[in-house]
């Protein structure tokens, strides 16, 4: 054999042993990880308690938030456990509590329109807070209906009524948040629950938006002596959140009853003794959310290209004079109030939009 084609057989020689090494190893390697794969068995769309993870970090042991999601559609359980990350507390909608407030008299000219729009979106998460049974109605919100018996009318003592039956329900309820507004607001719920998700409930929060350009003044008497005192209150026309850390501490003056006595105690309705109580009592003071809006402020100067961004809208007339969003849509007949069109603007696909081409 010449010596150029010696050196050629003896390589081919052995690279068909470094293959042959290679293809054992790897069989090897395969058949290991294959017999070593024990543990639990884990479903696709089943939540693994990530307490472990969370112990090495010091972080409080809260099951609810501590958990790792595995995504539901097209993954095995072997593609699950290769694909599982540990993802930081994320804020859903079954998160959040949402109360409107409302009344005998609103329900058949203000309820129709929730229902047919945002409510379709937090069909669970939403309670009505009435002063009346009404099956029409408790049928037409799956049951959704809570009748305070608080008094129908508009005074103080009733509007605080209600906001502290809302407040009990919510604590009740051990969700992360409480959202509350009134029957003529529309509300972006996913925009909601992404702007709650830059929060976190384990703090204490009190989201909402002022009426008023400067902080309400009241004289309190403190024993015996007259005192000015100054604080901040969200406008509940506009919606306003609280976590569940600040209801918390919030209890021994507002739940079970007692809000209504702080309000009597004030003589303030119940969006400012909301306000009395967290940034006066408190000391907690109001987080400014310039998404909220009610109809004390011009509806038509939210911009078109900035309604996705609002968490909350509303309505009123004034004389013949509406106040409401500037949107194309439906006609002014069909959609005083422009809510239906405002909902088809933010979600198109729902049947009752005009279809677009
Ligand atoms: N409301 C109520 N009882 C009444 C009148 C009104 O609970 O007797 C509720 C109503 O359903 C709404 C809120 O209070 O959620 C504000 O009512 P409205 O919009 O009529 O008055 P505003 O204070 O906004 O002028
Ligand atoms: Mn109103």
């Amino acid at each position: 054999m010449p010596g150029s084609a010696k050196m050629n057989y003896r390589n081919r020689r052995l690279l068909q042993t470094v293959s042959c090494a290679v293809l054992i190893a790897y069989t090897m390697l395969l058949v290991y990880q294959t017999l070593s794969r024990g543990g639990p068995e884990v479903a696709a769309g089943d939540k693994l308690s990530a307490k472990a993870y969370h112990r090495d970090r010091n972080l409080a042991e809260d099951r609810s938030t501590n958990e790792i999601e595995i995504p539901q559609e097209g993954f095995t359980t072997e593609m699950a456990s290769a694909t599982a990350t540990i993802k930081p507390p994320t804020t859903t909608l079954d998160d959040v509590f949402i109360s409107v407030k409302t009344t005998k008299n609103y329900h058949s000219k203000r309820l129709p329109v929730i229902l047919k729009t945002w409510f379709q979106l937090a069909k669970k998460q939403t309670w009505f807070f009435t002063d009346t049974d009404d099956p029409e109605y408790q049928m037409r919100t799956n049951g959704h209906m809570i009748n305070t018996n608080c008094s129908s009318s508009h005074n103080r003592k009733a509007l605080c009524c209600k906001m502290s039956a809302e407040f009990d329900k919510f604590l009740e309820s051990e969700k992360k948040w409480f959202c509350h507004f009134d029957d003529d607001n529309y509300v972006n719920v996913p925009r909601l629950v992404r702007f709650l998700g830059d929060y976190n409930p384990r703090d204490d929060w009190y989201l909402g938006k002022p009426s008023i350009q400067a902080p309400l003044e009241i004289i309190k008497k403190e024993k015996k002596v007259l005192k000015k005192i100054k604080f901040w209150f969200a406008t509940g026309g506009a919606g306003f959140c609280l976590s569940r850390a600040l209801a918390l501490r919030m209890t021994p003056v507002a739940s079970g009853g007692r809000f209504v006595s702080t309000g009597e105690r004030i003589r303030l309705p119940d969006d400012v003794t909301m306000g009395y109580i967290i940034e006066h009592l408190l000391k907690q003071p109001l987080t400014v959310v310039d998404q909220f809006h009610s109809h004390l402020e011009p509806m038509k100067f939210i911009r078109r290209d900035m309604i996705e961004d609002q968490i909350s809208f509303s309505y009123a007339r004034s004389k013949d004079e509406w106040n409401v969003v500037k949107i194309e849509g439906f006609d002014e007949e069909q959609d005083q109030n422009r809510f239906l069109s405002l909902h088809c603007f933010l979600f198109p696909y729902f049947s009752f939009c005009p279809r677009r081409r």
